[in-house]
């Protein structure tokens, strides 16, 4: 087989490159270990922010996400038993959608699949050769057990956080930036109408709390607990009566049925560069942050859209520059992201070695955001995406 670019990875970097490279006409095809089903339920984010919802609509996958998707003109935060609304659109004049990433997902397959475009599922063993500068190869065997290797010009390596394109680069060709924090979040997924229109964030001295929908009667909650946590230490009675408590009297939170309850550890990962010869990595295989900020699938397709602009001017034109660019580019807005994820993320949760003055200090910081509309701005350009140069 051969083809211009071989994608590795059907997650929203993927699924948004193959679809941006073929409406310039760029071929691809995508690999993924998982079935068409695994990936279609996956649940993970689900804040979308402005340009990323732009861009699905521009690109032409906006009709379920317009229909469906919930738009949300800011956020709560609540502390010291008060709930503060941020209205970003009156801030700053943007807002964010909610909208799974699962349903991004299925979007991006049913166009990929409708268009003719090809995703090979349930693909094993794969592995990558020669993309220092060769001819890039990729190796692998099919769903039905036969060896298939793919000539190409590029391979992008969007294949997640435990994928082989990061790997396959030679060691010491790049430099891995890591911070693993003390907590974790366990989170549940439950058929429960929402008690708020817009999300809650709580800073509350038994940990941070966060309520989250998914649609007008499903509900995503999470609740800061041991990185290792033992979920057979969770049932749900105890979940429910931790979120009352955090998010008490901020919401009227009503209990319905978990569908799905998991604990994810926080960290945040940046390699660098994103690139190596003929391989660029992209979205979660390239970083990884703290899910306070809501930002990792929307790094994901900023990554992506960097790198089709980037190949579309090459093919195009001859130009290399872009392509030459595409980790500092990225890299810039990553780590805007990682510093805008750890800020959330270490103002909201409590430390676990906290003492009196470190509590004090976050709710000065708190009691600062909710009374100054400069505060307020910053965190609103930040939540809702920054914009591109
Ligand atoms: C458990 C979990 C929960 C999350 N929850 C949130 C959240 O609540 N809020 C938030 O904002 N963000 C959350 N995130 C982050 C967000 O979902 C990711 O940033 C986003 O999925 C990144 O997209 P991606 O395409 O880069 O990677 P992925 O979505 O991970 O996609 C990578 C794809 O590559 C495939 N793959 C891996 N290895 C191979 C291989 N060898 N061959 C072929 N295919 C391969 C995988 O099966 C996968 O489909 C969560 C992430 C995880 C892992």
């Amino acid at each position: 087989m051969r083809t211009q670019v071989g994608i590795v990875g059907a997650g929203p970097a993927g699924l948004m490159l193959a679809h941006l490279l073929r409406r310039e006409g760029i071929d691809s095809v995508v690999l993924e270990r998982r079935s068409r089903d695994y990936i279609e339920g996956r649940i993970r984010a689900g804040v979308i922010e402005q340009w990323v919802a732009d861009l699905l609509v521009e690109t032409g996958l906006g009709a379920r996400l317009q229909r469906e998707g919930l738009v949300h003109r800011g956020i709560n935060i609540s502390f010291a038993g008060s709930l503060h609304h941020l209205d970003f659109t009156d801030l700053i004049g943007k807002h964010i959608t909610v909208y799974g990433q699962q349903e991004v997902v299925k979007d991006l397959v049913a166009a990929r699949l409708g268009g003719g475009g090809e995703i090979l599922f349930e693909v094993e063993d794969v592995g990558i050769d020669d993309f220092a500068g060769g001819a890039p190869r990729i190796r692998f065997r099919s769903k039905v057990g036969e060896a298939i290797e793919i000539d190409c010009d590029f391979i992008a390596g969007c294949d997640g956080s435990h994928g082989v394109c990061r790997p396959s680069i030679p060691r010491g060709a790049l430099t891995s930036f890591e911070r693993e924090y003390p907590f974790g979040w366990l989170g549940i997924l439950a058929e429960s109408p929402p008690p708020c229109e817009e999300l809650i964030y709580a800073y509350h001295e038994r940990g941070f709390g966060l309520y989250s929908m998914r649609s007008p009667t499903l509900s995503r909650l999470y609740l800061q607990c041991a990185a290792d946590e033992d979920l057979n230490e969770w049932p749900d009675e105890r979940v429910w009566h931790e979120l009352h408590a955090r998010l008490g009297g901020s919401s009227k939170l009503a209990e319905g049925k978990v569908l799905l309850k998991g604990v994810t550890p926080m960290r945040s990962v940046v390699v660098e560069p994103m690139q190596y010869g003929k391989l660029f990595l992209a979205g979660d295989s390239a970083h990884i942050v703290p899910p306070t900020g809501a930002k990792g699938m929307n790094l994901a397709i900023a990554d992506v859209r960097v790198l089709a602009r980037a190949l579309a001017e090459f093919y195009r034109f001859g130009r290399g520059d872009l392509l030459e660019s595409y980790s500092h580019t990225c890299l810039r807005r990553v780590w805007k992201a990682q510093r805008f994820s750890w800020w959330m993320t270490t103002l909201l949760h409590q430390p676990v070695d906290a003492n009196a003055f470190d509590r004090r200090r976050q709710l000065a910081e708190l009691d600062y955001l909710a009374g100054s509309r400069h505060a307020q701005r910053a965190l609103a350009e930040n939540y809702t995406g920054l914009p591109f140069d």
